[in-house]
């Protein structure tokens, strides 16, 4: 059963602020095949990469070197002590004449605040510990932990007791999160239910070729990240990805022609991602979305690219293995020079020695040997890797990315942690994607904390978990003097959840879900929280109630800027996904007859994909059933001819709409 999160009603907050934009770097690989998409530059040298593509795979962006101004400060009113004996006295909220009571053991917000600023109460959870206190926050940083009441900067804020555990924002440093509108609903493995042994894999499944597919107590698995991507299901989903972000190719020939230019939704599916995350307590992400779009703000920070509120990025991520060598080689020359701090690299996925032999490759594909294997590379999954891979990568300061649930949802296993641990790697956990993986990062926390305490013996505690997704997962991307930890100077994002019995925030933190998350706070900016606490934001521009399985929350995602959808409010963003999706389901089928021959897989369609120009156009004449259409944006052949009708595989049996929700409630 699924719930979407709906819309109620709009009210004003505040919006993170907006950011101006960099193009990012580095080239876009188009999950068919072989062709770099976009501008490639001195990080993945002046040639586009023509591997073999895994479509866990389909986006590799770079870092960029432009630092932006740091914009969220011009946001923040002067609250130096001079200025602030002019605010007017503090005034007792009245949350009965505001109609904002908080419910019973909910948030009560004690005080109004007059400036940008809040003090929030609760048990704070501080690199060294839990303690009971309050977090000052001023304009988009941290300014006080502790005691906190007569701080220069505390007057004129809003006072807010939690009664409940204050964390730093959770950080999830793997995701692919132009996927995010789809889950388990539109795709998982199709493989045959159960199984004897690897034979009968094999033999009851139409892509598992030579043994490729494993059994797994009794269930069939894939062996490593180049056979799933062959499925035909598979196939389809991602063709609706690369059609609704308007890729500049691999988009199918049924595709409507308008998302080739200005009706794309990449940016709708980028903050379909970014809320989705932020609803679960996650206010960094790192989401792999290639060229990042002027539209993007920060919901959830996207992290990997320049418009992530933090003013620089100095993460370059590849999803490709391996990837080219002058791609490599751009990495390596950029973490010596310091231009890239935190290379993220999918190695090692997969359970077969295809998978673990990827290491040996990592450490010899790039002109100089092993110039990857160094302090700022992460390795994502390393599923395959044992304790020869991770006694190297510990040599080396490599660190891990992991993630389980995705991992045993494709492969039946995971990570060997407690190898990683021994050999003292540091470990961020994160999600990959949802179908399959985990809908956000409080489900993989528990996740994981299961696959823990039945295959791993329970060598993690829950604080072990927690410094995953927040101090490890900072260091992972080299940012751990801007986000992962409250302490004074540190950006202002925060999660706030219910403490439960026992009163252990650690504990508390896996049995979280969305319904008690209380507020989420990014850059100081309050974005999703309980209903009642939606005063504590700002007027304008407006924000939304949402119902987060039963349980009301505002959400605030418009932003105060006119241009580039920055002012979506929820509903819009909602809706124009929900167009877009109903609008490639209804794509008809058409007479077989008109095509000639399409084979047993595939169906009949009109060409859609590019736009249609005037015949003269292209430099021979087009026959009869063929069209003149405008292939590309410029160059010598950007006109040429093409069939009217096209053979496509069957889409017709599957219908995507409606968009995955934020949250499940089931
Ligand atoms: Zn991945």
């Amino acid at each position: 059963m699924r719930y979407g999160v709906t819309a109620v009603w709009a009210l004003a907050v505040l919006a993170a602020a907006s950011c101006a934009n960099t193009s990012g770097s580095g080239g876009t690989r188009d999950a068919s095949g072989d062709t770099c998409t976009t501008d490639c530059d001195v990080e993945c040298g002046d040639e586009c990469d023509l591997d073999v593509v895994s479509p866990d795979a389909v986006d590799d962006s770079g870092s960029t070197d432009v630092a932006l101004p740091d914009i969220v400060d011009d946001d923040v009113p002067d609250t130096s002590p001079a200025d602030t004996n002019t605010d007017p006295p503090d005034v007792p909220y009245d949350c009965e004449a505001e109609g904002t009571c908080p419910p019973v053991g909910g948030a009560e917000i004690l005080q109004e605040g007059t400036a940008n600023a809040y003090r929030l109460r609760g048990l704070i959870v501080t690199p060294e510990g839990p303690i009971n206190g309050e977090v000052l926050v001023v304009g988009d940083s941290i300014a006080c932990v502790g005691d906190c009441e007569g701080h220069a900067q505390a007057a004129g804020s809003w006072l807010i007791d939690t009664h409940a555990a204050i964390l730093p924002g959770l950080i999830d440093t793997h995701n692919h999160i132009l996927f995010d509108i789809f889950d388990n609903d539109d795709w998982v493995p199709t493989l045959p239910e159960s199984c004897a042994s690897d034979a009968d894999c094999t033999a009851g499944s139409t892509y598992c070729k030579s043994n490729a597919c494993a059994c797994v107590e009794g269930r069939c698995r894939y062996r490593n990240h180049d056979q799933w991507p062959k499925e035909d299901e598979y196939a389809l989903m991602l063709d609706y990805k690369q059609c609704l972000e308007g890729a500049s190719q691999g988009r199918p020939d049924w595709c409507p022609t308008k998302y080739d230019g200005d009706g794309d939704v990449k940016c709708e599916m980028q903050k379909w991602g970014e809320l989705k995350g932020l609803i679960a307590g996650t206010t960094s992400i790192v989401g792999l979305p290639g060229t990042a779009s002027k539209c993007v703000g920060s919901h959830a920070r996207s992290i990997d690219v320049s418009q992530n509120g933090l003013g620089v990025d100095d993460i370059q991520t590849s999803a490709l293995f391996p990837p080219s060598k002058s791609s490599g080689d751009g990495a390596c020359k950029n973490l010596e020079s310091g231009d890239t701090k935190a290379y993220l690299i999918h190695a090692g996925e997969g359970v077969d020695e295809t998978a673990r032999s990827e290491f040996d490759t990592l450490a010899s594909f790039t002109t100089t040997d092993g110039c990857l294997l160094r302090k700022g590379t992460a390795i994502t999954h390393g599923t395959a890797f044992g304790p020869a891979e991770f006694g190297a990568m510990a040599a080396a300061g490599v660190q891990l990315t992991w993630s389980p649930a995705s991992n045993v949802a494709l492969y039946g296993s995971t990570t060997d942690i407690p190898a990683a641990l021994a050999a003292g790697i540091n470990i961020s956990l994160a999600p990959d994607w949802s179908m399959g993986g985990s809908q956000n990062l409080l489900d993989e926390l528990r996740f994981a904390h299961a696959w823990d305490q039945n295959a791993f013996g329970d060598v993690l505690t829950a604080r072990d978990l927690f410094d995953m997704v927040t101090a490890n997962a900072a260091q992972v991307l080299a940012l751990e003097d801007r986000i992962g930890a409250i302490k004074v100077g540190l950006a202002a994002d925060l999660l706030v959840i219910d403490l439960e019995p026992g009163g252990d925030p650690y504990d508390s933190l896996l049995l979280s879900t969305p319904t008690n998350v209380r507020l989420v706070m990014v850059g100081g900016a309050p974005l999703f929280g309980d209903k009642h606490l939606r005063a504590i934001a700002p007027e304008s521009p407006a924000c939304d109630f949402i119902d987060t399985c039963n349980s009301p929350k505002f959400l605030c995602a418009a932003q105060p800027v006119a241009s580039d959808k920055l002012d979506q409010s929820f509903p819009d963003i909602e809706a124009a996904l929900a167009t877009a999706f109903d609008e490639l389901d209804a794509i008809p089928v058409v007479d077989p007859l008109l095509c000639g021959t399409c084979k047993t897989d595939e169906e009949c369609f009109k060409f859609t994909a590019k736009p249609v120009v005037d015949p003269g156009q292209c430099a021979t004449p087009c026959t009869g059933g063929q069209l003149c259409i405008q292939a590309a944006k410029s160059g010598a052949n950007q006109f040429k001819c093409e069939s009217e009708y096209t053979c496509s595989p069957r889409k017709s049996q599957k219908y995507f709409a409606p968009i995955a929700p934020l949250v499940r409630c089931d």
